[in-house]
């Protein structure tokens, strides 16, 4: 298991707001949610950031996309829009090195995101 915080949620070491979780993922709510709705996908298995996913790691990416759409509808956010970000690494702002992906709605998102 991963040593980051995330790797702590995703075995129970430490708690979170779960919103959902299953065998290969955990979803929670963000700790500093940047909209109404702000939750972090994640995969079970520690890959620290996008770029270090591999083609094994394929299908369990796809599990997290499907994830945050299934969030978003449990939340109330799949008809009036809602955005998903991962960011990669230190330039994009990455602060926990276990891959996530953000799941952000509940109020007018405006791009560029900055
Ligand atoms: P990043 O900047 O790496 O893409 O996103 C990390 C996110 O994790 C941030 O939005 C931050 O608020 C959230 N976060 C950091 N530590 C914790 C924590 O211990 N619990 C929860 N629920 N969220 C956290």
């Amino acid at each position: 298991m991963s040593d980051t915080i995330f790797g702590k949620i995703a075995n129970g070491e430490v708690s979170a707001d779960l919103v959902y979780e299953d065998e290969h993922v955990v979803a929670f709510r963000d700790l500093n949610p940047q909209a109404p709705v702000h939750v972090l996908v994640i995969p079970r298995k520690p890959i620290p950031t996008l770029s270090a996913a591999g083609t094994e790691d394929a299908e369990l990416l796809g599990r997290l996309m499907l994830t945050a759409a299934k969030v978003a509808e449990q939340e109330g956010i799949a008809e009036q829009g809602y955005r998903t970000v991962i960011n990669c690494n230190a330039g994009a702002g990455q602060t926990v090195y276990h891959l996530h992906l953000h799941v952000i709605g509940g109020r007018p998102l405006q791009w560029p995101p900055g």
